[in-house]
């Protein structure tokens, strides 16, 4: 940020929080104390970033107060048309960054855009093939019988998704959450030699279940996929690719996965979220082929109410952003951070899932150092190194303990991290958890929860952050007064 840009940033939010302060003051101290927290912890939750202060000031503004159900143009209610200049901004934006023919901006988060994006398909592939056999317009035409009938096929479709302990997302078929209700599925997992992805195992899997929807993408997977190759899969089945880009879209809008990496030339439909390495607002959107594109614009009263047009805005901005040349060095330096990171830790004798990483996380497996997750994210958090655990593959302790931390590179890269930073986190993190035993319960059994640091560690590491942390000031320039 340039000077000006700073002073005015500081004058902004000091008078904001004054304003917000006059009603409910406790509020205001929790906002101030939350960007304290942040510029004093080692971000390394592979899913958060930091946005620009001009992506967090477009979502303070009086669009939220707007309804505006509907679609550019098309709206149920009046006075929209600033929304539509948003809107329309936002669509543009990720059309042009992504090369995409078509671009859904309202969905409020990224299991908002999965929805959309399975009820697209359904409405595409089951709901109007049927409407077309029974000679109706819409739903509404259709006698009780055919409605019945149709809710049937509807409900009976398959879908093939990347299992959670493999690094796949809950909304990609997990039991518990509603893709693994509504839809029969199946899971493909990773290879158990070597952690990667076997093409040859996903296809013979989609040919003998033969699903309508195959998933591709990841939250927790170090690596990148080959998106031709899961087309090809699709198309021999008959399946509909959709990939959810939520965690690598900034490495896909900064070029950093091009050809077979990129999802977009490759998938009928993608999804994403705006605000994990695409750096901008809090909220979700769906790409797609203009085939699918009808039914994605029906997203709005399909599954989404009224978009939450201030966040539509910030995406414009945010979008904007990435358009910028500086975008693409920001993208490639996450994933050398990454490799920095992995390189740190494999030379440090600790043990990664897959043996690295090539996008902008790496999984760490702490079974090594005798801790389940738990133990060693709370250890972590102690020394100020804010991470998340998350299963391995067959993980041994399940979803809540676990046997591993996941680690990403998007947020330190935006406050300037580089390659000897992250080897320094490495070494730091690896610190930490050398120093850290398996506590006992309450009974003196053995705990997978409790876990004692060794006396000092945790001073010691919030002393070498800080060092690191303050070369590398989060919003430099903004004091709040
Ligand atoms: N898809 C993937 C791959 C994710 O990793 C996540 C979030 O972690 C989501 C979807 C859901 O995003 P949100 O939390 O915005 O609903």
């Amino acid at each position: 940020m340039s000077d000006d840009l700073s002073r005015l940033t500081s004058s902004a939010y000091s008078q904001a929080l004054e304003v917000i302060a006059a009603v409910e003051p406790r509020i205001a101290q929790a906002t101030r104390q939350e960007l304290a927290d942040q510029r004093a912890s080692l971000k390394l939750i592979a899913s958060e970033n930091y946005a620009s202060p001009a992506v967090l000031m477009t979502m303070g503004t009086w669009f939220s107060d707007k309804y505006a159900e509907g679609t550019v143009g098309h709206r149920f209610y009046a006075g929209c048309q600033n929304v539509d200049t948003v809107e329309s901004l936002a669509a543009e934006h990720a059309r042009e960054l992504f090369g995409a023919e078509y671009a859904y901006v309202q969905p409020h988060s990224g299991i908002d855009a999965n929805l959309v994006a399975f009820w697209s398909i359904l409405a595409h592939r089951v709901e109007s093939p049927a409407l077309e056999r029974l000679g109706a317009k819409n739903v509404s035409e259709l006698t009780e019988a055919d409605w019945e009938s149709l809710r049937k096929e509807l409900g009976n479709q398959r879908l093939l998704g990347m299992s959670l302990d493999a690094g796949g997302h809950l909304t990609h078929g997990f039991r518990p959450n509603i893709s693994g209700k509504m839809f029969h599925q199946q899971q493909y997992g990773t290879d158990p030699a070597t952690g990667l992805l076997d093409y040859d195992a996903v296809a013979a899997k989609a040919r003998e279940f033969k699903p309508l929807v195959l998933v591709a993408g990841y939250s927790a997977y170090p690596r990148r996929v080959d998106f031709a190759k899961m087309r090809e899969i699709a198309d021999e089945v008959g399946a509909t690719l959709m990939v959810d880009m939520a965690h690598f879209a900034g490495l896909v809008a900064g070029k950093v996965f091009t050809g077979n990496e990129d999802p977009v030339p490759h998938a009928h439909v993608v999804t994403t979220t705006t605000h994990k390495s695409l750096r901008g607002p809090r909220g979700g959107m769906v790409l797609a082929t203009e085939e699918y594109a009808p039914s994605v614009d029906r997203g709005c009263p399909m599954v989404l109410g009224g978009p939450l047009s201030h966040v539509m805005a910030a995406k414009a901005v945010a979008l904007a952003e990435a358009r910028q040349d500086s975008f693409r060095g920001y993208a490639q330096q996450v994933a050398d951070n990454a490799q920095s990171l992995a390189q740190g830790f494999l030379s440090r004798g600790a043990d990664l899932v897959t043996g690295g990483t090539d996008n902008h996380l790496v999984l760490l497996d702490v079974s090594r150092f005798g801790l389940t997750g738990r133990q060693a994210e709370s250890a972590l958090l102690d020394a100020g190194v804010v991470t998340n655990r998350n299963s391995v593959p067959n993980d041994p302790n399940g979803a809540w303990y676990t046997s591993g931390i996941r680690l990403g590179t998007p947020a330190l890269t935006t406050r300037g991290f580089g390659h000897d930073e992250f080897d320094r986190v490495a070494e730091l993190i690896v610190d930490v958890l050398s120093s850290t035993q398996p506590g006992t319960t309450k009974a003196g059994g053995p705990s997978k929860a409790s876990y004692v640091l060794g006396d000092g560690v945790a001073d010691k590491v919030r002393a070498a952050s800080a060092e690191l942390l303050d070369k590398h000031p989060l919003y430099p320039g903004l004091e709040l007064s």
